[in-house]
């Protein structure tokens, strides 16, 4: 049988084709039927197909979030092509960069951009490039719309790439993580199972779909559940709460959360035919995890994946298989193995932390054009080394407790930031914090604390050092703590801890 997923999420469409698929729930008010997401990607499909591209082309795509740039995606996959999003804050060198080592065969952006997007495009042998605006206008439908709405999905086997993501660059350059329709498929049919997916869902979409949270996880849940989507071109706070009684299911990163509880308009009766609440892609501080608990009665799903893998564990959704514990990303998802080892490559004990990694039909076949990168990545028995680190606790939960890139070795010592950032969390005033690791001519890595207050609290780094000291052993308390107003993000949420350490490293040279 065809493994194209996108003919896997068409068989899943709903009988009734003129129901709503999506609403837009900000700007212009617009409804698409199943039928139209069947047309519509049937004509760009056709479009890119009568361009006559060679086997495995990418079609890389940096447009605002709508609704078409979603159909595009779903088109890409349907015509069988590679599908490349690209954030939308990405500058010109970025472009340049993906561009040149991705070598699209179309590239599709904003009209807006169209000039210096085109001109690196055309620079990098790319022939076709179009470009897809907020308002439906642009060359991309405009030329659509001269071709067929029928369309039969290609052949394309599990192992077939489908889209190659680029991950965030937290922690250094973005590297293409080559995902396969079996990849995005697989995982796509274990969360539907997983979260209980339901008749009669209704999925708040307020995230960006050039990542694998809004595109992949948000997405292919509704589309493979038949269900409907309110799609948010940006997420705004008060307009999200005023439309959640019509919906079910929200995901958000944590960030989305901290904005959602800072509105007034957000309570237990805004919630009252919400099912589900998920977050993921960075760390859901456990304040926030309380707070919402107390605010709405809804305890927040926390899982975790990545670019490579897709997800790989939750917390529970259906109480009989255990409680939503905060602070923690839950268990394996069924088919996905997950094991903690050390630097020598050994298990260790439960309990005890070390390296994550993990395999499974989720995970990627290797990073776009770095089989060097990709081998090291690898263990000799297959296994994929996250780069985060954590473990299981004694009920078998993932805690993460950073990444292996931020550990900070101290005079000898183990440091391990979210142990340190999760005390000073809970002084008064504190609203988060951020511990880095920065040379040290005597130590290797000497400790530094970059805390954020909260709303008219005052905070004296001293004083903060002080209680610091009496609750944590020495050589983990910061040698300088800076008090600030924020932490620097990316666009997905993710503390930049890279920035941080760099305006930081010549603290004690
Ligand atoms: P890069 O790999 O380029 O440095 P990145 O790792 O941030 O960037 P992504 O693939 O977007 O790129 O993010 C995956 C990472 O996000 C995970 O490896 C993990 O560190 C973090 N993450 C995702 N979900 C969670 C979670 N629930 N809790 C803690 N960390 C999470
Ligand atoms: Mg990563």
């Amino acid at each position: 049988a065809n493994q194209n997923l996108f003919a896997a999420l068409r068989d899943a469409f709903p009988s009734d084709l003129d129901s709503t698929a999506i609403e837009t729930a900000d700007g212009e008010r617009l409804f698409y039927t199943w039928r139209d997401i069947d047309h519509a990607t049937a004509r760009i499909a056709n479009l890119l197909q009568w361009l006559d591209l060679p086997e495995g082309a990418r079609v890389a795509v940096q447009t605002e979030k709508s609704v078409e740039a979603l159909l595009l995606y779903l088109a890409v996959l349907r015509a069988g092509y590679v599908y490349l999003p690209l954030n939308t804050a990405y500058q010109s060198s970025e472009i340049e960069y993906f561009i040149g080592n991705a070598e699209p065969s179309v590239v599709v952006c904003s009209g807006k951009n169209f000039g210096w997007v085109s001109k690196i495009a055309f620079k990098a042998g790319c022939k076709h490039v179009f470009t897809l605006n907020e308002d439906r206008s642009g060359s991309l439908l405009e030329r659509a719309s001269h071709h067929g709405d029928k369309h039969e999905p290609m052949q394309r086997s599990a192992d077939d790439l489908a889209a190659i993501l680029y991950t965030s660059g937290t922690t250094g350059r973005s590297k293409g993580a080559m995902l396969s329709h079996g990849n995005l498929l697989s995982n796509a049919r274990t969360l539907k199972d997983y979260w209980g997916w339901r008749e009669g869902d209704v999925l708040v979409h307020a995230l960006p779909i050039f990542h694998v949270h809004g595109l992949f996880v948000a997405s292919h849940g509704a589309l493979l559940n038949g269900s409907k989507m309110l799609w948010f071109g940006k997420f705004a706070p008060r307009a999200v709460v005023e439309r959640l009684p019509e919906a079910t299911v929200f995901m958000g990163v944590p960030t989305l959360y901290v904005r959602l509880l800072g509105e007034a308009s957000f309570t237990r009766e805004a919630c009252r035919n919400m099912r589900l609440f998920i977050s993921g892609s960075a760390p859901l501080l456990i304040e926030t995890f309380n707070e919402f608990k107390s605010r709405t009665g809804h305890t927040i799903l926390e899982r975790y994946g990545m670019s490579e893998t897709v997800m790989l564990t939750s917390n529970p959704c259906d109480p009989k298989d255990g409680e939503r514990k905060g602070g923690t990303v839950g268990f394996p998802l069924p088919g996905v193995g997950v094991r903690v080892h050390d630097d020598q490559g050994r298990p260790v004990a439960r309990g005890e932390i070390g390296g994550i990694e993990v395999k499974g039909p989720n995970v990627f076949s290797g990073y776009w054009r770095m089989p060097e990168k990709t081998k090291e990545e690898f263990t000799a028995d297959g296994w994929f080394k996250t780069g985060d680190v954590g473990k299981f606790d004694e009920q078998g939960y993932v805690v993460i407790v950073g990444r292996s890139k931020d550990l900070i070795i101290t005079g000898g010592y183990n440091v391990y930031p979210a142990e340190i950032e999760g005390v000073l969390n809970e002084l008064p005033g504190v609203a988060e914090s951020a511990v880095i690791g920065v040379p040290h001519p005597d130590f290797g890595e000497g400790v530094v604390a970059v805390v954020v207050k909260k709303p008219g609290a005052s905070l004296e780094a001293v004083a903060l050092i002080g209680e610091l000291k009496s609750r944590i052993a020495n050589f983990k308390v910061p040698k300088h703590l800076f008090v600030v107003d924020e932490l620097p993000r990316n666009a997905m949420g993710k503390v930049q801890k890279n920035l941080l350490r760099e305006q930081h490293k010549g603290l004690f040279a």
